[in-house]
């Protein structure tokens, strides 16, 4: 089956044909480095990268491009609320640059354990100002702006299609709700490109401009990074739903506006979101959950990876630790059985099988995950796989490791652990570590005693505590 993907530009699904063949442009709205991401964030990172690989494996050569936004911008995406940045060095008392530097390393170190493939192109908002300023100066003198009261703001009202993304009228409560009163705007949606007046006087990051030393707005860094690098047109634009009413609807304002082409991006592509009992999973409502309070409860990030395959991307996923937990047994097993098949296959090597058996396999895969990345389909196949007692063994494997260089789950590096710990004494060791950092050594010291009652010892080495049997 040929691929085909959901465009939330015409909203339905369409067979996908890249501008220039065997070749795709890809954007992706990377993180705002104020603070780690959270597991609802991590979702859409893990979404982009299955497009990616599927992308890769019906045979294109992706050129993936992300922004790292390490200039602050406010908490709402309509110009309202704190600035991200000087909450974050704020809350840590550290100086911006520091506060950024910090929370992309984490997040460098996140994307590597979830196996998501870093970005061909990662760009910092900060090493591209002189882009920024081009873009702006070129909306400028295509007509679509004002300055008014200090900032320099985008003009809806002179561009037609600013609705067409979000399907909504002008005026419409959905996306205007969201947006601030601010009398310097002539139009609600209006939005600053460059400001010189911020509400925040210790702004520490700022630049010379044409229209006076300031910043720039939030949505203009992807139109200037992503026409840099992937050119005025290109193939593909993710995000998280949340976007597409202003930062997406924003971005095709100003792109177009600034090129003069209609058009700017073909395939439009948004995750649905992590939600939580109380809502979506946000950092602005104060409660979220990140990669490294999971790994502290004894989760494989893997098994957060397998989690969110279960559900399709363009589907709500509650999370609960109960649901983690049935990822973590049915990942358990997976994993089990393919080091069983390694095992019975010492000596294999990874060659192409052409028997039948397993070409029907990899055909109802490929048309489950090219059905716009169907990943729970795509599961279930190969679960179907797994236990397929009469296919052999190294065909098995040979197969599993195709799958998997679309779902990203690392099979080839799985190995039997030296030492089988239970899931309790790692909750145990996590424990332990998190009184070790807070110093509190009698704590520490009673958890080492629960884990030697369990059979268990703990070696603290210079590469972190390891674990082996007790005596
Ligand atoms: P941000 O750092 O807020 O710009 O978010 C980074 C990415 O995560 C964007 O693509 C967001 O749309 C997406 N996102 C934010 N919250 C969630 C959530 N709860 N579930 C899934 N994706 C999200
Ligand atoms: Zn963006």
């Amino acid at each position: 089956m040929k691929l085909r993907l959901y465009n939330t530009l015409i909203r339905k699904k369409e067979e996908f044909r890249s501008l220039k063949k065997n070749k795709v442009g890809l954007y992706c709205c990377g993180p705002t480095v104020y603070n780690r991401a959270h597991i609802g964030n991590l979702r859409a990172y893990i979404f982009e990268d299955v497009l990616r690989r599927v992308l890769e494996m019906n045979a294109y050569e992706v050129k993936h491009v992300m922004n790292i936004t390490d200039v602050g911008h406010l908490a709402s995406d309509a110009d309202e609320g704190e600035d991200k940045m000087i909450l974050g060095a704020k809350r840590e008392g550290k100086t911006v640059w520091e506060i950024a530097k910090f929370y992309e390393e984490e997040f460098n170190k996140d994307i590597k354990s979830l196996n998501i493939k870093p970005p061909t192109i990662s760009c910092r908002v900060t090493e591209h100002i002189k882009e920024i300023i081009e873009t702006i100066k070129k909306i400028e003198k295509n007509g679509y702006t004002y300055e008014s009261d200090g900032n320099i703001y985008f003009d809806i009202s002179k561009f037609k299609h600013y609705y067409n993304l979000s399907g909504h009228k002008p005026n419409d409560e959905e996306t205007e709700a969201r947006v601030d009163e601010d009398s310097a705007k002539r139009n609600k949606s209006d939005f600053v490109l460059w400001f010189t007046k911020s509400k925040f006087g210790n702004q520490d990051m700022q630049w010379d401009s044409p229209w006076g030393r300031g910043f720039p707005g939030w949505h203009v860094e992807c139109s200037a990074m992503s026409i840099k690098y992937l050119g005025e047109q290109f193939d593909i634009h993710c995000g998280g739903i949340d976007h597409v009413n202003i930062h997406h609807t924003n971005e095709i304002a100003q792109s177009e506006a600034s090129t003069g082409k209609h058009s700017w991006v073909k395939y439009w592509l948004h995750n649905e979101f992590l939600v939580m009992d109380k809502g979506k999973m946000a950092k602005s409502a104060g409660e979220f959950l990140t990669l490294t309070n999971l790994e502290k409860k004894g989760y494989n990030p893997l098994v957060y990876r397998y989690f969110c395959l279960g559900a399709h991307y363009r589907q709500q996923l509650k999370f609960s630790w109960e649901g983690l937990d049935g990822a973590l047994n049915t990942y358990n097993r997976c994993k089990e059985k393919i080091i069983e098949l390694k095992e019975k296959n010492e000596q294999f090597k990874e060659t192409e099988y052409q028997e039948e058996k397993t070409e029907e396999y990899m055909a109802s895969f490929t048309n489950a995950i090219n059905d716009d990345l169907n990943t729970p389909q795509a599961l279930a196949v190969m679960w179907s796989v797994l236990r397929d007692e009469e296919i052999d063994t190294r065909e098995k494997l040979a197969l599993l490791y195709r799958f998997d260089d679309f779902l990203g789950l690392g099979f080839r590096s799985y190995f039997r652990d030296k030492v089988d710990v239970p899931k309790e004494v790692k909750k145990i060791m996590a424990q332990r570590e998190d009184a070790r950092m807070h110093k509190d050594w009698q704590k520490a010291d009673k958890l080492r005693d629960r884990i030697s009652e369990a059979g268990f010892m703990v070696i603290d080495t210079d590469d972190g505590p390891k674990i082996e049997k007790g005596e």
